[in-house]
């Protein structure tokens, strides 16, 4: 059921979170606008998803992707957060972020303590560019999608 959308192409601007101190934890989180998760299919399964990215019109890297429920919004809503494998020399907030959702990984967890929460980041960030390196994933890094201009909000095309 989590794979029907897929592959899900998505852009928008990248906008404040509510600092739950991802960027702490050595895994910033870039924010999607409520517009943008709005426009997301309304069944789409929370959980972890990995797929490709693309700030402005740089380079495409691989990310990890949660769809969580928003505790700004008392949970009724969703969150939709990349974490970009790649080290970034300054912040992008304002910019805009270009996904393509490839696959999912595994659905939310509660976890008892900071260092489990840590390490299963960790193993969803290596199952990532494990399944990212296999050909029919590596395809859709070359999707026309990534150099459409910017500026234009598409979701799916
Ligand atoms: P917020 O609560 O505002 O989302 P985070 O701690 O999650 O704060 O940090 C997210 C911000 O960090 C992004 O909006 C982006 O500007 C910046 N950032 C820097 N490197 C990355 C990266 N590799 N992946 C995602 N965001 C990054
Ligand atoms: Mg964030």
């Amino acid at each position: 059921a989590a794979m029907r959308h897929l592959p899900y192409f998505c852009r928008g601007e990248v906008v404040k979170g509510f600092g739950r101190g991802s960027k702490e934890l050595g895994i910033p989180t870039a924010n999607f606008s409520e517009q943008v998760v709005e426009s997301f299919p309304s069944d789409i399964s929370t959980g972890i998803y990995y797929g490709w990215a693309c700030v402005g019109n740089g380079d495409v890297h691989k990310m990890v992707l949660s769809i969580g429920w928003n505790p700004f919004y008392k949970n009724i809503k969703k969150s939709v957060e990349t974490h970009i494998i790649h080290t970034f020399k300054e912040d992008f907030y304002g910019e805009i972020l270009s996904i393509v959702i490839v696959g999912y990984i595994r659905p939310e967890k509660n976890f008892d303590s900071l260092e489990e929460l840590i390490s299963a980041i960790q193993g969803d960030i290596e199952e990532a560019k494990r399944q990212l390196d296999l050909p029919e994933h590596l395809k859709l890094k070359e999707d026309n999608f990534f150099h459409l201009p910017e500026g234009k909000i598409v979701n799916n095309h």
